[in-house]
């Protein structure tokens, strides 16, 4: 089966401005085309998993129920526009606590592999910063940057500078929509 790992703030919905925190359900706003996108994705029988740091959690800001509720009324919107997400990873760690799961550590991709038998260097993962990049390379996936969410940035980064410790998006795509796009017509 098919895989496509997404990250999710700045590829599935808008990332709050200031680099902040989707702390509550009212500040989830999907991107335009996104649920349309899953949706493609998944009648085109991919397995959809989203991989995404949620360090609001270590930080304090938000709990782990507060997540819970975002992301089980995220995935029954998408289910109302016909795709399906097979499975949520998020790190709750404060980027202080050293953990494992944070990307740009590769730990949530590899334990998802492990858990849902996946084949890495099969797998896609889209992401909109450089951390993403990174860890999809680290676990052996093929990675996308999205020009969405912090995505902009993060290209002008990959542009000015080649010491991203030798970690570059195999392709870049306006958004989640033309990514899906290219793997609906490109991924045999
Ligand atoms: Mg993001
Ligand atoms: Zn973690």
């Amino acid at each position: 089966m098919k895989t496509v790992f997404l990250d999710r703030d700045g590829v599935i919905n808008r990332n709050p401005p200031n680099k902040g925190y989707v702390r509550k359900w009212a500040e989830f706003a999907f991107i335009p085309n996104a649920r349309k996108a899953i949706r493609e994705l998944t009648e085109s029988g991919y397995r959809i998993i989203v991989i995404t740091n949620q360090s609001g959690i270590g930080r304090g800001l938000y709990s782990e129920e507060d997540l819970a509720d975002i992301h089980s009324r995220m995935i029954a919107e998408i289910e109302k526009t016909g795709g399906t997400i097979d499975a949520v990873y998020y790190c709750p760690h404060h980027p202080d606590a050293g953990c494992e799961c944070r990307k740009p550590k590769p730990g949530m991709l590899i334990r998802a592999a492990r858990e849902h038998n996946i084949e890495l260097s099969k797998a896609y993962f889209i992401g909109d910063v450089p951390t993403d990049i990174e860890a999809g390379q680290r676990a052996g996936a093929t990675t996308f940057l999205v020009l969405t969410g912090l995505g902009q940035e993060s290209y002008y980064h990959y542009i000015r500078r080649t010491d991203q410790n030798g970690y570059r998006p195999e392709k870049i795509f306006t958004n989640l929509y033309a990514a899906t796009r290219w793997l609906l017509k490109n991924d045999s």
